[in-house]
């Protein structure tokens, strides 16, 4: 066979849906690769882009055949980047997903890994075909040290305590085999490792990765953004020392092209990171972890949108790799597929050592009064319907009343956080020496400022929402745009200078807790106080060492985290992801009550969890409280299953935003007239999404449902085209708020600022 093919299909890095064609110079002849990045002139300037495929002239797009191309300048670097397995997985993305192939190889090999560094392992001669690795020599062979096997606990990879060996449970064990006999026969399953909090979920993790290693497979270990700071990647880096990379967006470039570099040449036989490592360039892919399966942060917010677990179920199934998915509480989508046999349901149903699980008590907080902790909140849900606030139900399904105990908030202050039973629980528990965690998720002090004399409340004017007060900082402050309020002093409407400050975020607990409890320590962990690389680690080592009793925050303190001094668990209010508009709504609640309430206790003693709740006998807070995923996720099926909501069928938003209004409702009602009557498809909208207004963007959206995905990709495919004048994508990279070239669908003449941004959200995680 001639490998050498005159012509070369590239991918470059901006929003076209079609690649370009470029001629291969003489001294490329033969050498040149799909997966190639390469330098190319276009428009009079040098860019770099991928290839994708060599060809023949005789086999090029027949308008093409007469055009005489450029030549491609060189190879940069001269090693193959992309992977033949990769290069696959990149054409699923850009169709799956509606995103152009170029924006989709950019997202797998970033511009500040392309380049390796200096004193990098010499270059590897590919083999076209072969998987990339396969060349390579091991940096170093995989030993199977005697007594390697530690628990975790609270030992680190610099010493802290000493690691003491781990004799593996019933359930364990079973997972264990099971995952590594498919490893062993290279089965390619899934495995949804479906364990209560403290079950013991890591140890099965590393245990199946050591299997991997032993085999001479390489391993991806995902995480959500939110635990890169947490312990689970220093016990990665404790029992694989130095075969491990940790691979995410949140390292130096300098380091994050070290790691990825490690991994392409095998110096690395595990990577550990977020969402993006799981296009690390892992050789000889064994072995997927996914942890917490059901976060959220696995989605990327912006195009290509592709979700993580997903993204890397793909990557297996091309590998031939076996995936193991844990959590808690798996999202419906994946244990739905346990339920239908695609996935193998794996359980570990007990906490290690036998311990208990945190006993769960609600604080009913309509005993008091109404202002303060997001009584407006909760409640009400969106399309889906069922959720009724107020009273209590008189016996029904929904009752919790009798299987948890609730105490009445009593003779509480509306103003204060801190009910007085919670108050007092806390006082107790730093008494005997213990530590707590207290959960908001919001931070700021109040979410809410209003003038008292004319009822002007403060919003952001260029988002649909409220203003929150930081009061450490003394500002006004948008969570969307970030826009800055410094003067308090007046009301912009009247110029009264008499505020209420409403609604709860973590410096208002704060500030309660050094009124309630001036001696204890307290260390906040939200977005604010964690902004400064290398603060979330350092929080999480000074709690572990007992230099605050009280760890208050938002999400970040909710997950994965293994504290044994912790007894107790306050959260401040529980309702609050429930009354979101969001068809998910629900199961954000559930995920975030149950993973919280899995932090107390994991030590001998047993642990108590507090919900501060105005719906004490919500499903949902009782499930979470009885740590009950069955019995969430049984009902939440149903809920879900009128409008043929996911998992039961396919959901795709297509987005709509620009500053002018009525261009982006006619570019969005247009699109559903295109739309409607196509077999198979459920149009619900267009309607103004709940955030209809983000930093200068009108946000309308269309919700496809569809019983099967090709429908679906379809569609979406001919509505993301019309909406770009013929290029399927969204920005170009780096402008943020940009629009490629030749997105001006939408546009009435004459008319500017009309243009429409249409893009495509296949399985949203977030509908707001
Ligand atoms: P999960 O992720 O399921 O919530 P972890 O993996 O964090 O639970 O494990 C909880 C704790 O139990 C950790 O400290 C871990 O080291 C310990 N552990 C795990 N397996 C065992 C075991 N078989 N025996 C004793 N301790 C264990
Ligand atoms: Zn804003």
């Amino acid at each position: 066979m001639n490998l050498v093919a005159p012509i070369a299909e590239v991918a470059l890095p901006v929003a076209l849906a079609r690649p370009l064609y470029y001629s291969v110079p003489e001294h490329l002849a033969g050498r040149l690769r799909p997966g190639h990045r390469v330098r190319l002139p276009l428009r009079g300037r040098g860019t770099a882009g991928f290839v994708l495929s060599l060809r023949r002239p005789e086999n090029l797009p027949p308008e093409l055949a007469t055009v005489s191309l450029k030549p491609i300048q060189g190879l940069d670097p001269e090693e193959v980047l992309v992977s033949p397995a990769l290069l696959k997985l990149a054409a699923w993305m850009a169709r799956y997903y509606v995103a152009p192939i170029g924006m989709v190889l950019e997202t797998l090999v970033p511009r500040s890994v392309a380049r390796p560094p200096r004193g990098a392992a010499p270059a590897i001669e590919v083999v076209p075909g072969a998987p990339v690795a396969a060349a390579v020599p091991r940096a170093r062979e995989t030993e199977v040290v005697p007594g390697a096997h530690w628990a975790g606990g609270t030992a680190d990879a610099q010493g802290g305590a000493a690691p003491h060996p781990l004799v593996l449970n019933a359930a364990q064990e079973e997972a264990v085999a099971r995952i590594v006999a498919d490893l062993a026969a290279r089965g390619g399953a899934t495995f949804l490792l479906q364990g209560v909090t403290g079950s013991g979920k890591t140890e099965v993790y590393l245990r199946a990765t050591d299997a991997a290693l032993a085999r001479g497979l390489g391993v991806l270990f995902l995480v959500p953004e939110i635990a890169l700071g947490t312990q689970i990647v220093r016990w990665v880096r404790a029992r694989f020392g130095d075969q491990v990379a940790e691979y995410h967006s949140q390292l130096k470039p300098g380091e994050r092209r070290g790691a990825w570099w490690r991994a392409r040449t095998g110096a690395a036989r595990v990577v550990v990171g977020a969402r993006s490592a799981l296009f690390a360039p892992v050789g000889d892919l064994g072995l997927i972890v996914i942890d917490e399966e059901h976060e959220p942060s696995y989605k990327q917010a912006e195009t290509p949108r592709y979700h993580g677990r997903d993204t890397a179920l793909m990557r297996a199934r091309i590998e031939g790799a076996t995936v193991v998915l844990g959590s808690a509480t798996p999202s419906l989508e994946s244990r739905h597929n346990a339920d239908r046999g695609k996935y193998q349901h794996v359980l570990l149903p007990e906490r290690v050592d036998g311990r208990p699980r945190a006993r769960v008590t609600l604080v009913d907080l309509r005993s008091g009064s109404i202002d303060g902790g997001g009584s407006g909140s909760a409640g009400g849900r969106g399309a889906s319907g069922g959720i009724v606030d107020g009273a209590r139900s008189s016996g029904g399904a929904a009752g919790s009343a009798g299987e948890l105990p609730i105490v009445s908030a009593g003779d509480r202050d509306p103003t204060d956080p801190l009910t007085p039973y919670l108050a007092e629980r806390l006082r107790q528990t730093l008494a005997t020496g213990d530590q707590a965690i207290l959960f908001l998720n919001r931070r700021g002090f109040s979410t809410s400022v209003q003038c008292r004399a004319c009822g002007h409340v403060f919003e952001c004017p260029r988002c649909s929402v409220t203003l929150t007060h930081h009061r450490t900082e003394k500002v006004l402050r948008c969570h969307y745009c970030n826009h800055t309020l410094r003067d308090l002093t007046t009301c912009p409407g009247c110029g009264g200078t008499d505020f209420a400050f409403s609604g709860f975020g973590t410096q208002r607990v704060e500030a309660a807790l050094s009124r309630h409890l001036p001696q204890a320590r307290v260390l906040r962990m939200d977005f604010d106080s964690t902004r400064k690389r290398g603060t979330m680690a350092a929080m999480v080592a000074a709690f572990e060492h007992g230099e605050a009793e009280i760890l208050l925050g938002t999400q970040m303190v909710a997950k994965g985290f293994d504290f044994p001094r912790v007894t107790l668990v306050g959260v401040i209010n529980a309702d609050r992801e429930m009354g979101l508009p969001d068809f998910r709504g629900q199961e954000r609640a559930f995920q975030l009550l149950t993973q919280v309430a899995g932090r107390a206790g994991r030590g001998r003693k047993p642990g108590e969890v507090i919900f501060q709740t105005y719906l004490p006998d919500h499903h949902v807070i009782a499930a979470a409280g009885l740590q009950d995923f069955d019995r969430f996720y049984l009902r939440e099926l149903e809920e879900r299953r009128p409008l043929g909501y996911p998992p039961h069928r396919r959901l795709a938003n297509v987005l709509f935003d620009g500053t002018d209004e009525a261009a982006v409702i006619r570019r969005a009602q247009a699109e559903a007239d295109h739309l409607a009557g196509t077999a198979g498809l459920v149009l619900l909208g267009p309607a103004p999404m709940p955030l209809s207004r983000l930093k200068d963007q009108y946000r309308w959206h269309l919700t496809l449902i569809a019983q099967n995905a090709r429908v679906l990709t379809e569609a979406l495919h001919e509505s993301v085209a019309r909406g770009t004048g013929g290029q399927a994508g969204g920005p170009v990279r780096g402008q943020a708020g940009g629009r490629a070239p030749g997105q001006t669908g939408g546009r009435v003449p004459g008319q500017t600022g009309g243009r429409v941004r249409v893009q495509a959200d296949v399985d949203p995680v977030s509908m707001l």
